[in-house]
């Protein structure tokens, strides 16, 4: 493998959609010099095995700091997707179908009669739907579900497409993308980052950004520490053609996703597996029995793929992005978790805009690395 040297105006490091959405949208704001460097191949982790949902308002049970920062995210997409399609000629699949959330029992309907009453009189597209109702809309969904809320504005994406496209798209803003090279550590001096230190040499850079997912943290060692571990996603793919369904069907413990080429994704897990992508009879077990629960005719589909994937959770479980107050130069885009996918598009506008403009958003406040202490992480 041949040994890389030199120096960058920006290094980002992950090439996951995050990585790729801070070097394209640094590229567009004219930095010249970006260098985006993957331990592996673009896309081959969370960002690959995400169910590409857009939705802040299906869980949402209150008008807080991520939720604003989430519908932005949100609604950025319709541009992004018709950017992507100039500069890449590639369909992401934006699907602004809808999302119904399903009640399937009493408890369940207590909870989306809440949020149906906070969403409206926060004036947030809602519908709260019959049983009836929603077995109209989609004739798939179970007899037993007592009601359900449908969300207009909370979409879906292919997320390989987007993937693919955002990686077309740096090529051709003349990122330079090195895959298969590992980032081995931070290089700082004093207070402030100098570069990286990779298994095929050393990169000069006074910018690094670290969106390296569920693995940021052990680059974090001698930086505020957000503590991001791994949480394990499995997900099924089935195969419906004509397609089950036209809404993404969600429910407190598991959703349907419809994709344009007839797969419907059934997801998912949330497990502590530490850094095992494994795909266990007990997850798909689990994840097929929610499925039925959503949409008995389920269980007539071939299984045609199964995979897992790695959320990068923070201490918190929330985002981690902007400025290093510690560390100039140093700039954090992780802890993305359940939301990476949906976050990505503010996330590349706040971090690029901080980096390039010198202008830290107000947005980026409730998110700094700084709520993180730089003691290392003790655990028990
Ligand atoms: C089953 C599942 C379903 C999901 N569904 C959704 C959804 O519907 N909607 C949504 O918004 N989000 C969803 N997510 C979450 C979403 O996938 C993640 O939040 C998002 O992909 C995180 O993106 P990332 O770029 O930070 O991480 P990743 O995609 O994991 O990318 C990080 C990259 O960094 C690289 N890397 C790590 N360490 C180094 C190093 N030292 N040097 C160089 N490279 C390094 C890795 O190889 C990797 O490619 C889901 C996740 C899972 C697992």
């Amino acid at each position: 493998m041949a040994s890389i040297k030199g120096s960058a105006d920006v290094v980002v490091i992950g090439g996951g959609v995050i990585g790729l959405s801070v070097a394209r949208a640094l590229a567009r704001r004219g930095v010249r010099d970006v260098c985006l460097l993957e331990r592996s191949s673009v896309g081959s982790e969370a960002s690959s095995a995400a169910g590409g949902m857009l939705l802040p308002q299906v869980e949402a049970d209150g008008h807080d700091d991520f939720f604003a920062l989430a519908c932005r995210s949100r609604d950025l997409y319709p541009s992004l997707a018709a950017e992507l399609r100039d500069e890449t000629g590639i369909d992401i699949e934006l699907d602004t179908t809808g999302t119904l959330y399903l009640a399937l029992n009493e408890h369940d309907y207590e909870d989306i009669e809440q949020r149906y009453q906070w969403q409206t009189s926060a004036g947030l597209a809602v519908e709260l739907l019959t049983s009836a109702a929603a077995r109209a809309l989609e004739p798939c969904i179970s007899e037993a579900t007592f009601g359900a809320l449908r969300f207009p504005k909370d979409i879906q994406v292919e997320n390989r497409r987007l993937v693919t496209a955002l990686a077309n798209s740096v090529n051709a803003l003349g990122v330079k993308t090195f895959t298969e090279t590992t980032v081995e550590k931070l290089v700082i001096e004093g207070h402030r980052i100098t570069g990286v230190q990779t298994n095929r040499g050393s990169i000069n850079s006074q910018t690094v950004v670290v969106a390296a997912g569920a693995w940021s943290s052990f680059l974090l060692q001698s930086a505020p520490n957000p503590a991001v571990t791994p949480v394990r996603g499995q997900m099924v793919c089935l195969e419906s053609k004509p397609q089950l369904t036209k809404h993404v069907i969600f429910s407190p413990r598991g959703y349907l996703v419809p994709r344009q080429d007839g797969r419907l994704l059934a997801g998912s897990t949330s497990e502590n597996a530490g850094f095992a992508r494994l795909v266990t009879a007990g997850g798909i077990a689990s994840i097929l029995r929610h499925a039925l629960q959503v949409s008995p005719v389920v269980k007539d589909l071939p299984i045609v793929d199964t995979w897992a994937g790695l959320r990068p959770r923070a201490a918190d479980g929330l985002p981690v992005l902007g400025p290093c107050g510690e560390i100039d130069g140093l700039f954090y885009a992780t802890g993305h978790y359940r939301n990476g996918i949906l976050l990505a598009p503010l996330t590349a506008e706040l971090i690029s805009e901080a980096i390039v403009a010198r202008v830290t958003s107000p947005l980026l406040a409730p998110f700094s690395p700084d709520r993180f202490s730089s003691q290392p992480v003790v655990s028990v």
